[in-house]
């Protein structure tokens, strides 16, 4: 790979196929795949994911908002599209879109079966979402006898999916709790289906489900995490492969003299001579300041630089003082073999924040398959 001039986030596809064959391979064959391309595909770039995803054949995506899937039905995507948090806002744009909604109030099932009837639709796709513990969104166990009777007073929408949503799937500590989540969905969806004349698909497991419950992978997966690389914990980790590294270059290298300071609010003070080296990139870029004052870190010529000093808006400065290294040569901030999540944990977050987090500002680079 040559090396970079420029702040610079590339995106590698070909971990995206290993990270997908990888996930795949412990599922059923008959067991369908939505990847979450969520949030520009967690800080990525969906269009480029979505579009390499349709290449190996996946079932289904999912975005949060209507806006991020007309980004992606703009851009030529033509798999089906689950918008998980919709507003009833946008209902109108979800069905001119062909979008999907994900149904999770008695207020949004009104709103939607009103906006598909003025629509003049039938049988259009609605997936029901069940709160089964995370207490985030969706409806109660008993709600069922609600949605069933309002489902069947209109023809204009059909039930494609019952899902709910893991609370901590990652975590073997919370396994009873867990097992009482997929218990607790197995039983309202069995309610459900025995007041319907057909069978919608069933699906509860995002990424650390799919590895931690084989036994409630159901009609269908959803990850997003792992697509990406990471496994929420180190043996899987070890299997997956980080899509995204964020580099940059030394913009400039400065000389301190013991006793002089270093950044905004002079939080930085040298106590012996140092050297820093100032990168192009900030917390407009996603760098935020919890990474400042030596928690956070990069990698220069293989060796780590701690961050020095508050994170600037474009800026960041870094301890170079025992790395040989010049101006013009390449920084790592993640990749393959520096993670992400080892730079979030450095600040007390997690490898989902800091990879969304990096901003448009920074330029994407795909590099194929
Ligand atoms: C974001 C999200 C996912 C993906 O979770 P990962 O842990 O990234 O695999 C799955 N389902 C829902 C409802 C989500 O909001």
């Amino acid at each position: 790979m040559p090396k970079t001039n420029e702040t610079v986030l590339e995106i590698d596809l070909g971990a995206l196929t290993h990270n997908f064959n990888y996930l795949k391979s412990k599922l059923q064959p008959d067991t369908k795949f939505l990847a979450v391309v969520k949030a520009f595909a967690y800080g990525s770039d969906s269009v480029a994911i979505a579009k390499h995803l349709e290449t190996l054949n996946i079932d289904y995506l999912a975005v949060a908002y209507a806006k991020e899937g007309v980004l992606l039905r703009d851009a030529g995507i033509t798999t089906p599209i689950l918008v998980l948090h919709p507003q009833p806002a946008n209902f109108k744009t979800i069905i001119e879109r062909c979008l999907e909604p994900s149904i999770y109030s008695a207020r949004v099932l009104n709103e939607f079966i009103s906006v598909a009837e003025n629509q003049l639709q039938k049988d259009y796709p609605v997936h029901i979402k069940f709160n089964t513990g995370l207490n985030r969104l969706g409806f109660w166990e008993n709600d069922v006898n609600h949605i069933v009777s309002k489902l069947s007073g209109t023809a204009s929408v059909k039930v494609k999916s019952l899902f709910s949503h893991l609370a901590a799937s990652e975590d073997k500590n919370e396994a009873d709790f867990t097992k009482n989540q997929i218990t607790t969905f197995k039983s309202i969806v069995k309610e459900f289906k025995s007041k319907l004349d057909y069978s919608p698909w069933l699906h509860i497991c995002n990424t650390s489900g799919i590895i931690n419950y084989p036994e409630a992978h159901l009609d269908m997966v959803r990850s997003g995490i792992g697509l990406y690389g990471f496994g929420n914990s180190v043996a899987e980790d070890k299997q997956l492969k980080p899509i995204a590294s964020l580099k940059s270059v030394i913009s400039q290298i400065h000389s301190i003299e013991k006793g002089e300071t270093v950044g905004y609010n002079r939080a930085h003070l040298a106590l012996d001579f140092e050297k820093t080296a100032t990168i192009p990139i900030g917390h407009a870029d996603g760098i935020t300041r919890v990474y400042g004052k030596g928690k956070g870190f990069v990698f220069i010529n293989g060796q780590k630089a701690p961050i020095v000093g508050n994170v600037c808006m474009d800026m960041i400065m870094v301890n170079i003082t025992n790395i040989d290294c010049k101006e013009g040569d390449e920084v790592i901030i993640f990749d393959g073999s520096h993670k992400a999540s080892n730079l979030a944990e450095s600040s007390g977050t997690i490898s989902y924040e800091i990879i969304t987090a990096i901003s448009q500002r920074v330029k994407r680079k795909i590099i194929s398959a």
